[in-house]
């Protein structure tokens, strides 16, 4: 006991020692200063830690010289989604800013700051009213930075991304220069357009009939930047996928000339072309230019005051005299246009009309009626000439229809003489027959079967035909007949033969046969001085034009 009583000091001094050790072990993390460190995150992703935010922004700056010289920006800042946090520790490994810089440029291009600019659709407002017009270009209502504006309908709306406000601001103005001459535009900011005092025009009110948002923020250059005036003014008027449509210089070709054939403004031909920098600029045969149309991003309103003199239409009226023929007709006073003084408001988006009010009319000089006489005689028994009252034979009929849609005689429809019978509703290719024995004078088959209507005058309008001589001086057309004319010319036919099919050649509307008589003459038909006659006289004596007996069938 009494060596472990000598002990007890000892041993206390070792369990002080070894507090001390415990207490100096603990106490040496604890004086150790804790350090700031900053946590990198990009998009969520946990990327390591830095000691200096500060410096990898400036080492990032550094390492980013071709950004700022792409963009003429001063500074170029992280990527956007970048967080870092600021952390108190005493332990965790820190990255150099170096490779920092180098993980996330793996992963993300860098920003500069530059203005995100909003368009919307167009509003297509009505036109402002006269107290508004004070309104000049220059006061588009532009709201600027206002963050609290609410963006829901982002889809709707076209963002873009600039470096400067200005290059804005000058593409607007080239754009509008589009649509109106420099110098007008010049005299109504400077309210220098002269007054109207009988006719003419002003200019009331420019804007952009759009709501646009111009806000200062940091970009990412993974978006499409606009840098310069022309870049910008090129998008406003062709948006982002401008179509090409080459047009190949020709010999005497200037930029004006070439822009006209194409039906394009020279100062759009010059948007489009940025190789040329003025329209005095030449050309050489053979060159390839792009001469596509605008499809234009912006929405340009014009509103304007115009007054002009308009031609004021004349009525034209009626009158009927039964001792004239009918079909015929005569002016008896000649119609002349007035002219009334008309003052509008228009609107123009784009160049294009888009509203017209027309707030006065006054009269400069009333119009002068037309009267016409119009013919109501009808001589519904003309024959065009002599013929026999009666012809003696049994005749037939030519088509499988009766139906007559059109009779011989003066026909409104036709606005003249019908000299035939138009038969009918047997449908396109059904037969054509003589209607006596005779013999074929002359055929045409070279029309299509199908015309493409009144005045295809293939065949002088008749299409293909048959003419045929027939007994007791009777000559007869079959006309408007589908290409597949069965006679020809100089064979003898027989009553009921089929020498053709019905169709709709020559000046025909559908499909139908043109059925024409003729008596007398040398010759046959209008070439050969016969008389026109009702063919309907041919069957006249058995008082049934309507029952007709065809081929055996009545029908
Ligand atoms: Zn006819």
């Amino acid at each position: 006991m009494k060596n472990f009583k000598a002990y007890i000091p000892v041993l206390i001094a070792l369990l002080i020692s070894g507090l001390i050790i415990f207490v100096y072990q603990s106490t040496k993390d604890i004086n150790k200063e804790p350090k700031e460190i900053y946590k990198v995150y990009l998009d969520g992703e946990y990327l390591g830690a830095i000691k200096s935010k500060r410096a990898l922004e400036n080492y990032i700056d550094n390492e980013q010289q071709a950004l700022k010289e792409e963009y003429d920006v001063k500074k170029v800042y992280i990527p956007t989604g970048l967080d870092i946090e600021k952390n108190i520790t005493y332990k965790g490994k820190i990255m150099s800013e170096k490779n920092m810089y180098k993980k996330i440029k793996e992963r993300k291009n860098f920003s500069i700051r530059g203005y995100k600019v909003t368009i919307s659709k167009g509003k297509n407002k009505n036109l402002s009213n006269d107290t508004e017009i004070a309104d000049k270009i220059n006061s588009n209502e532009i709201t600027e930075d206002d963050s609290s504006n609410d963006e829901n309908s982002e889809d709707e709306k076209i963002v873009l991304y600039i470096t400067k406000k200005d290059i804005f601001d000058k593409a607007v103005k080239n754009f509008m220069y589009l649509f109106i001459g420099e110098d007008d535009v010049n005299k109504f900011v400077n309210d220098q357009q002269p007054e109207i005092t009988t006719t003419g025009s002003i200019i009331e009110n420019i804007y952009l009939d759009q709501d646009i948002t111009i806000k200062e923020s940091l970009i990412s250059t993974d978006e499409m930047i606009y840098t310069t005036v022309e870049d910008l003014t090129k998008f406003f008027s062709f948006n982002e996928n401008i179509s090409e449509k080459e047009y190949i210089i020709e010999p005497g070709d200037t930029i004006e000339s070439a822009a006209f054939k194409n039906e394009i403004s020279t100062r759009v031909f010059l948007i489009v072309n940025p190789e040329f920098t003025s329209a005095d600029n030449l050309l050489k045969p053979g060159q390839k230019v792009n001469v596509a149309r605008m499809d234009p991003v912006l929405e340009l309103a014009v509103e304007k005051h115009i007054v002009e003199d308009v031609s004021s239409g004349y009525k034209t009226i009626e009158k009927e005299d039964n001792t004239m023929d009918y079909g015929t007709q005569v002016v008896e006073v000649a119609g002349v246009n007035g002219i009334s003084r008309q003052t509008e408001k228009v609107r123009y988006i784009n160049g294009k009309v888009d509203k017209v009010y027309i707030t006065k009319t006054e009269t400069i000089k009333d119009p002068i009626d037309e009267v016409i006489v119009k013919g109501t005689k009808r001589n519904s028994s003309y024959t065009g000439g002599w013929v026999p009252a009666v012809f003696s034979g049994s005749w037939g009929w030519p088509s499988v229809s009766s139906y007559i849609t059109t009779y011989y005689g003066y026909d409104d429809w036709h606005g003249g003489f019908h000299n035939g019978l138009d038969i009918a509703l047997s449908g396109c290719y059904s037969p054509i027959f003589a209607i006596e024995s005779g013999t074929v004078l002359e055929t045409n088959s070279g029309c299509a079967d199908i015309s493409y209507g009144p005045g295809d005058y293939c065949g002088s309008g008749y299409g293909n035909y048959v003419w045929i001589a027939h007994p007791e001086g009777v000559y007869a057309i079959y006309a408007h007949m589908a290409g597949n004319v069965v006679v020809y010319p100089g064979q003898t036919v027989s009553k009921g033969q089929v020498i053709g099919y019905m169709g709709s050649s020559g000046s025909s509307s559908a499909c139908h046969l043109h059925f024409g008589t003729f008596y007398g003459g040398t010759q046959y038909g209008s070439n050969g001085g016969g008389t026109g006659f009702d063919p309907l006289s041919l069957y006249r004596w058995k008082h049934v034009y309507y029952l007709v007996e065809v081929k055996g069938i009545v029908v």
